[in-house]
């Protein structure tokens, strides 16, 4: 085979008054630079196929040897195990919408699976023993903090949000506190990190953020200010 190197020179097209490219060694189609991967050695700084062409050859190529690859990537991830991971996050870290669509696809196509499976009495155990471990860090936290939010600053926090749930702006008589920034997020468990918040809404808040939590909710909650005696009322009857 000649080198690429004369033949990029040859093939070598203008496209356009300012868009410059050649003609691509697989194809044979005269595209523009932008449509091949740079090389730096190459005497024009691009690879002689272009993008589509190297993608179908190294497609192919893996369906070919679909069976050795497979085989060879299992012995990697066995041998190597950190490095595998490592490898894996990476490739997250580079494509989270790809990673995130995929998991829906995953999540659609398994579901009825994933419901069976998460009801096996492993799983309810296993499930049991999460939620001590996040009860504890949680405490923990709470534990950690140098100035807790005292009783005070509570009975303060709600009325001064005249007795509603931030969230959905009901009226609440057992209002819990919600903590802006989630404990296990790295929130305080303090004045300034607490707002009174109704169970429902706590609960479905979980450790998102405010903003997270309100864009995903349904716009069904309506807010009803002024209902019974009205909030101001409530307020200042401490
Ligand atoms: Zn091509
Ligand atoms: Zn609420």
């Amino acid at each position: 085979m000649t080198s690429g190197a004369s033949l990029d020179a040859v093939g070598s097209v203008s496209t356009g008054p300012t868009l410059r490219g050649k003609v691509c060694l697989g194809c044979g189609q005269a595209k523009e630079y932008s449509a091949f991967h740079r090389r730096r050695h190459s005497p024009d700084g691009y690879r002689p196929r272009c993008k589509q062409c190297r993608k179908a050859s190294s497609r192919a190529y893996y369906e070919k040897n679909v069976d050795a690859l497979k085989a060879k990537s299992a012995q990697f991830r066995c041998e190597q195990p950190k490095r595998a991971r490592a490898c894996v996050s990476a490739w997250i870290t580079r494509n989270r919408s790809k990673k995130r669509a995929r998991d829906r696809e995953y999540h659609r196509e398994h579901r009825e699976e994933k419901l069976a499976y998460n009801k096996t009495p492993e799983r309810r155990a296993a499930h049991r023993a999460n939620a001590k471990y996040q009860k504890a860090r949680r405490k923990a936290a709470i534990a950690a903090t140098v100035q807790p939010i005292t009783a005070e600053q509570w009975e303060e926090i709600q009325a001064s949000y005249l007795m509603l749930c931030v969230y959905c702006l009901e009226r609440c008589d057992d209002l819990t506190m919600d903590h802006v920034v989630a404990l296990n997020r790295g929130g305080d468990h303090t004045a300034g990190n607490v707002v009174p918040a109704c169970r429902k809404c706590n609960r479905e808040k979980t450790d998102k953020s405010v903003v997270v939590f309100l864009a995903e909710r349904p716009i069904t909650a309506q807010p009803i200010m002024g209902r019974g005696s009205g909030p101001t009322l409530r307020g200042s009857e401490k």
